[in-house]
């Protein structure tokens, strides 16, 4: 029997055409710039991977992207860094090592930078001197003595880590 649907009088039904468009998934849009945006890989990462998501920089494997380390040689003399502490040479590490019950192998050991004294300028003094006003000789001769002695002193006051890691080769 034939189904007969009645309709309201009000109602007006015009035939339209339009265009869908599908993926290959099966999914439908209405229209090919829509389904561009939601279908594009707004980015991609360095090592290939597509990346929906406008804000990131990196895909999930990729992220957080390591910074590659920079290695040298060790002097033999610069204090060495780990942890926020500081050690004068290998033996040190191996105690602190052995004390923490840590595998010396895992460590990432920095190499320090020397702080050293600064030599003096005239212009410490500039506050005082008139517009074209100079050191009076006498103080002038001690001052080039002091930065002598400095430049002689040579030993650093203090250290800071700097961005190398030593690298090391452990016997065991
Ligand atoms: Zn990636």
């Amino acid at each position: 029997m034939e189904k007969q649907i009645i309709l309201p009088e009000n109602i007006e039904l015009t035939e339209e055409v339009k265009t869908l468009y599908k993926d290959k998934d099966g999914k439908y849009y209405l229209s090919k710039e829509g389904a561009q945006e939601k279908l594009a890989m707004h980015f991609k990462c360095k090592c290939g991977n597509g990346i929906r998501e406008k804000y990131r920089i990196f895909c999930d494997a990729c992220e957080p992207p390591k910074k590659p380390k920079e290695i040298k040689e060790w002097d033999g003399k610069s204090m060495l860094y780990i942890d926020d502490r500081y050690f004068n040479d290998v033996e040190e590490i191996e105690e602190y090592c052995e004390d923490e019950g840590i595998d010396k192998h895992t460590l990432e050991i920095y190499i320090c930078d020397g702080n050293y004294l600064s030599e003096v300028s005239e212009d410490y003094w500039e506050d005082v001197f008139a517009e074209d006003g100079e050191l009076p000789k006498e103080i002038r001769v001690k001052l080039d003595e002091l930065n002598k002695a400095i430049k002689e002193y040579g030993k650093p006051m203090s250290w800071s880590p700097s961005k190398y890691i030593a690298k090391f080769e452990w016997n065991d």
